[in-house]
């Protein structure tokens, strides 16, 4: 079993996980660490019965399945991450799981140029992403906090790193580059990373699966639109473009990113504003996006229901959404030439009919014609293709980081036995 951390400045996600048998068992959540009112949150996987644990999917394959978990609370006192993590070492031990463990996978957000695959963490390893903090000062500090943490807590445990950007390492230079002087990249790291890429990762290997094509073989469109959003082509199952860039901030409209602006803008307003460029910054990626369009809310699922009812401002923002995914979608056809399908994930891409069908029909050029039965039903964990036969293929695939980082670990870090591929099949 392998225990996944995602470590923020003052929150801890977790979840334990059996990858090859593809099962969550444990999840959770501790938050507002070193202040009053921290707490952990963990989610137990019950056997009630002796149900097998498989049954703990629902039917549609989600791993999930919140009624077959036992919830666990903990105050903290104004304890920080190693307090939260020796709690769940704890709670893991009471329940019998502990002993179960066989290594630590990391969320870490940045891995600069130097990572293009997972690692298993080392001193040298921990230097280069240190080295990445210059490019991700608000997150990878809290990652390289979670894994000193773990490696106290858990210390006979290997830990590994998997990495937001090493997918996009794939890009080629004219795709990744920005037409600035070629000394901010060299001398300055400039360039377009790319975020997401573990989810777009999941995204390539699962369609693969599910289209029974070989991976090196498959041309897709990820479109992983949740609270932040990205999108990207893949070739071959590789990255060829992705519309995050040197920060999460470019691309698609977000919850409160703004995605793609002039970079005028920034002094221009700083100015009007009387704040600095920093101060902008935050704007756009606070108060901006489907929030600031809409002055309404940051949440989807709230702004597709206030715009049936005629709210303006959440109707301009989910037409300003949909107008930008497929726009971008048309664009990754430069890179790929041939789709075999345009995937929707993440939250809004796996249960918002309204933004697919609105998405798909600025694309009926390419031939997407949306099946509106298939597609209206298609939410909750349900993976689908949702155009009709003879269509250019969209569809809905679930995206799954922590099994994603979790098979990279076990990948990793096992010790014995042949090197079995890693299959989707009881996913
Ligand atoms: P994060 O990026 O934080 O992981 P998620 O992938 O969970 O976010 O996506 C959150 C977004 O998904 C929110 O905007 C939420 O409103 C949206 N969402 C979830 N369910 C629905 C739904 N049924 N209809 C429309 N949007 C939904």
């Amino acid at each position: 079993m392998i225990l996944v951390i995602n470590c923020g400045s003052s929150s801890v996600k977790f979840a334990v996980m059996e990858p090859l048998e593809q099962v969550m068992l444990v999840s959770g959540l501790a938050e507002k660490l070193g202040s009053d009112g921290a707490e952990i949150a963990i989610k137990i996987g019950v056997q009630k019965n002796p149900t097998p644990r498989r049954s703990w999917k629902d039917a549609s394959g989600s791993l999930i399945k919140i009624e077959d978990y036992q919830k666990e609370v903990y105050q903290l006192g104004n304890g920080g991450h190693t307090e939260a993590l020796a709690k769940l070492v704890e709670v893991l031990k009471a329940h019998g799981l502990l002993n179960e463990l066989t290594a630590v996978g990391h969320r870490v957000v940045h891995g600069g140029s130097y990572f293009s695959d997972s690692a298993v963490i080392t001193p040298e390893i921990i230097e280069k992403v240190t080295e990445c903090n210059v490019i991700a000062p608000l997150h990878n500090p809290a990652n390289l906090l979670g894994i000193e943490v773990a490696t106290q807590q858990l210390p006979n445990l290997p830990q590994v790193a998997v990495f937001d950007t090493s997918f996009h390492q794939t890009m080629p230079d004219y795709s990744y580059l920005y037409a600035t002087p070629r000394s901010w990249e060299k001398e300055h790291h400039v360039r377009r990373y790319g975020f997401h890429g573990t989810s777009h990762r999941f995204i390539a290997i699962k369609t693969a699966e599910l289209l029974n094509k070989p991976l090196s073989d498959l041309n897709i469109i990820c479109a992983h639109m949740g609270n932040g959003s990205s999108i990207c082509a893949i070739k071959g199952g590789e990255s060829m473009d992705t519309s995050m860039g040197f920060t999460p901030l470019p691309g698609l409209i977000m919850g409160t990113r703004s995605g793609d602006i002039d970079p005028a803008l920034i002094t221009y307003m700083a100015e009007r504003l009387n704040t600095d460029a920093q101060g902008v910054i935050d704007i756009l990626n606070k108060k901006s996006g489907l929030l600031g369009v809409s002055e309404l809310t940051n949440d989807m699922r709230e702004l597709t229901e206030a715009a049936t009812k005629g709210h303006e401002g959440a109707q301009l923002a989910v037409e300003m959404f949909c107008y930008r995914v497929a726009k971008y979608v048309a664009e990754y056809m430069v890179p790929l030439q041939r789709l075999d399908a345009l995937v929707f994930t993440g939250g809004i891409g796996e249960n918002s009919a309204i933004v697919r069908e609105k998405v798909l029909a600025h694309l009926r050029f390419l031939g997407f014609i949306v099946d509106p039965a298939v597609n209206d039903k298609t939410y909750g964990g349900k993976t689908t293709v949702i155009t009709t036969a003879g269509s250019t293929r969209a569809m809905v695939v679930n995206t799954n980081e922590e099994l994603m980082i979790a098979m990279d670990t076990h990948q990793l870090t096992r010790t014995s036995g042949a090197v079995k591929s890693v299959s989707f099949e009881n996913y």
